[in-house]
C-alpha cells in the first residue's frame, strides 16, 4: 500500500500568527493564520492527497470509495482530524458538545473530544482547562454573571506536555502557544467568552445557552497516559487512549521499523527529517499509513505524532 501524503488546509483567525510558516515553512494565506488542518476529511476544510495513485483525490472521497485503505473502519465519515494551531493571541474560552448533544442539536455532527500536544510555548505560558464551579448551579451563576477570573481554571504548560479535553470541559489555548491537536472530525465550538474582542468590527458570536447545557460540573481532569518504551531506533511514548482515538509519540534516532494499526494511522512529523520506506520526510509533513501496509521503515532523526481510531 502507498502512503497517503496530504495537502494541508489553512484557516485564518483573529488570534493567529505566522508560526505555521516560520516553524514549518507552510505557504500561509496571511499573517493571522491560526490553523493548519493537516489530516482532515471535514467539509469545512478538506485535505487532498498529494502524489501517488490517488493524487488530487479528497480524503472524504477515498474514505467512501476505497474502504480497504482504512481497513473497512465503520462509519460514513472519516472519524479524526489532526491540526496544528498557532495561537499568537488567546483563543476564546470555549467548550464542545459530545456525540449525543451534537447529533441531536448540530445536524448529526460528531461531538468533539480533543487532545493537545504542546509543540512550543512561551516561558511561563498557561492554558485554560476546567473551571471552579463546584456544581452545575454555581457554574451557571458564574457564567451568567461573567465572573471569568473566578470561573476559569488555568494550568502552567511547557513544551512536550499533553492534555486530553473531554466534551463539556471549558478550555482555551493562550497566546504564544503552538499545539498539535488530534480530535474527532467535528467543527462544533461553543464560545463562552471572547475577551470583548472585535472581528471585522463586530464581536464574534457567543453561545451561552449551548455552553451551559454541555459544560460538565464539577470539572474532572481528562485521563492521559505516559507510558514510555524503548524500542530499536525509537523512544515511544503512549499519550492517550479514549473511545475515539489513541495517540503516540515516537522519537526516532537511526532506523525504526514498525507495523502500525490494523485500520489506519495518521502521522505528523513535528521535528527533524529522514526517510520512510525510502521517501524523504521533513517536519510539517502529514500522511496516513493505510491498513495492510505491513512494516514501515523510518530512518533519520525525527519526532512523529501518530493517531489511530479505536
Ligand atoms: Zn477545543
Amino acid at each position: 500500500m502507498e502512503l497517503l501524503f496530504l495537502e494541508p488546509v489553512f484557516k485564518e483567525a483573529i488570534w493567529g500568527g505566522t508560526r505555521l510558516k516560520d516553524s514549518f515553512g507552510y505557504d500561509i494565506p496571511s499573517n493571522t493564520t491560526g490553523e493548519c488542518w493537516a489530516v482532515s476529511a471535514h467539509e469545512n476544510g478538506e485535505c487532498r492527497i498529494s502524489g501517488g495513485p490517488y493524487n488530487g483525490c479528497s480524503l472524504s472521497s477515498l474514505w467512501k470509495e476505497n474502504k480497504s485503505l482504512f481497513g473497512g473502519y465503520p462509519g460514513d465519515k472519516f472519524p479524526l482530524l489532526v491540526k496544528i494551531i498557532d495561537a499568537k493571541e488567546d483563543l476564546s474560552i470555549q467548550v464542545h458538545p459530545d456525540d449525543a448533544y451534537a447529533g441531536l442539536n448540530e445536524h448529526g455532527s460528531f461531538g468533539k473530544t480533543e487532545c493537545w500536544y504542546i509543540l512550543d510555548c512561551l516561558p511561563g505560558a498557561e492554558i485554560v482547562i476546567g473551571h471552579h464551579g463546584r456544581d452545575r448551579e454555581e457554574m451557571e451563576a458564574m457564567v451568567r454573571g461573567g465572573r471569568w477570573n473566578q470561573f476559569v481554571r488555568t494550568q502552567p504548560i511547557k513544551r512536550g506536555d499533553f492534555f486530553q479535553i473531554e466534551p463539556g470541559c471549558v478550555h482555551a489555548i493562550k497566546g504564544g502557544t503552538l499545539i498539535l491537536e488530534t480530535q474527532q472530525s467535528s467543527d462544533i465550538t461553543y464560545r463562552l467568552y471572547d475577551y470583548g474582542r472585535l472581528s471585522d468590527g463586530k464581536p464574534r458570536q457567543l453561545h451561552t445557552e449551548q455552553s451551559i447545557a454541555v459544560i460538565k460540573a464539577p470539572f474532572e481532569e481528562g485521563k492521559t497516559i505516559t507510558e514510555i518504551t524503548k524500542e530499536d531506533g525509537a523512544v515511544c511514548t503512549h499519550l492517550v487512549t479514549c473511545q475515539f482515538y489513541s495517540v503516540d509519540k515516537y522519537e526516532i534516532e537511526g532506523v525504526f521499523a514498525k507495523e502500525f494499526h490494523k485500520y489506519f494511522t495518521n502521522v505528523s512529523v513535528i521535528s527533524g527529517s529522514g526517510l520512510i520506506n525510502g521517501i524523504p520526510l521533513k517536519a510539517g509533513q502529514h500522511f496516513i499509513i493505510p491498513a495492510g501496509s505491513g512494516e514501515c521503515r523510518f530512518e533519520g532523526t525525527m519526532t512523529i505524532i501518530c493517531s489511530n481510531p479505536e
